[in-house]
């Protein structure tokens, strides 16, 4: 029987560096806000938490005056600064490089001309969507499958972005879809539709290896909190080459008979997994097996 865990799972730079941030000023001060969760992960969270970070909503947020706040790797809006720096806020920012840049370019597409007719593919209420919609003042049309394009109108230009999370063919679609519709409207071969391919390739990359990585062990634990988009996203691939495959976000959902007539068993998860909850998966593995 062979154990392995997969050395491509886990956090991703923007999640580390945001612990790795947290961690820092927690063993100085022990105590530090932070604005949403910083991972989602619910087992990392809580032991942050352990360690004095408290984790609060945009509503606390308002509320808070002279701490120290921790910005998580989604990034925020403009406004969340402006609040910080009313209150006396002392902020630590961990937003990520990645979305910063996304976020700087979005704003200067706007500024360019506001009359760009800027689509964002991605989920509404998720925090990097938020972040980014307080670049534009909220105009940009955020989209999250193709039955929802009706709003745009195909004569004019389109800027299209993607939160960073959400899967590359999937953008690749939706901005064919665009195109299409665009030359229909317009008539013209090359219509004036701009895209911005913004999907993170910590994630997107991730599907390939993580596909192979399934097909060679034959049961595969993945491990990730039931809240991480990513973590489904992931998990979906996985599935899909190897129905041996299962979801579990707690050690305690292990299930013996998974195991039943299996020589190779490979440990993975979401960017958002901690390496050291899938070591303990390990263990526990090898603890059920004898
Ligand atoms: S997924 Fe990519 S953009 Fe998002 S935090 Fe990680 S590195 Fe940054």
């Amino acid at each position: 029987m062979k154990i392995s865990i997969d050395e491509q799972s886990g956090f991703c730079f923007g999640v580390s560096n945001a612990i790795r941030l947290a961690e820092e000023e927690l063993s100085k001060t022990g105590k530090l806000f932070c604005l949403g969760n910083i991972v989602h992960n619910r087992a990392e969270v809580e032991r942050l938490k352990n360690l004095g970070l408290i984790v609060i909503d945009h509503q606390t947020f308002r509320n808070l005056k002279d701490s120290t706040v921790l910005i998580r790797a989604h990034g925020e809006p403009p406004e969340t600064y402006k609040i910080a720096a009313e209150n006396n806020i002392r902020l630590i920012d961990a937003s990520c490089k990645v979305v910063l840049k996304i976020q700087q370019r979005l704003l200067k597409t706007f500024l360019e001309n506001p009359q760009n007719q800027i689509v964002i593919y991605g989920k509404p209420n998720h925090p990097e969507v938020i972040g980014l919609q307080g670049q534009v003042g909220g105009k940009a049309l955020v989209v999250q499958s193709v039955n929802e394009l009706e709003a745009i109108n195909f004569s004019l230009p389109v800027h299209i972005f993607s939160q960073t999370t959400m899967p590359l063919e999937g953008f690749r679609q939706i901005t064919e879809i665009i195109r299409k519709k665009m030359i229909e409207s317009i008539g013209a071969e090359n219509p004036p539709l701009y895209v911005h391919d913004t999907v993170c390739r910590q994630v997107s990359n991730r599907t390939e290896h993580l596909r192979k990585f399934a097909n060679s062990n034959d049961v595969v634990i993945f491990v990730s909190s039931p809240e991480s988009s990513n973590g489904k996203l992931l998990f979906e691939e996985v599935k899909k080459v190897n129905s041996r495959s299962y979801f579990i976000s707690q050690i305690n959902e292990i299930i013996p008979e998974w195991f039943e007539n299996a020589v190779t068993i490979g440990i993975c998860g979401a960017t958002s997994t901690p390496q050291w909850i899938m070591q303990r998966v390990e263990e526990e593995i090898k603890r059920i097996l004898g």
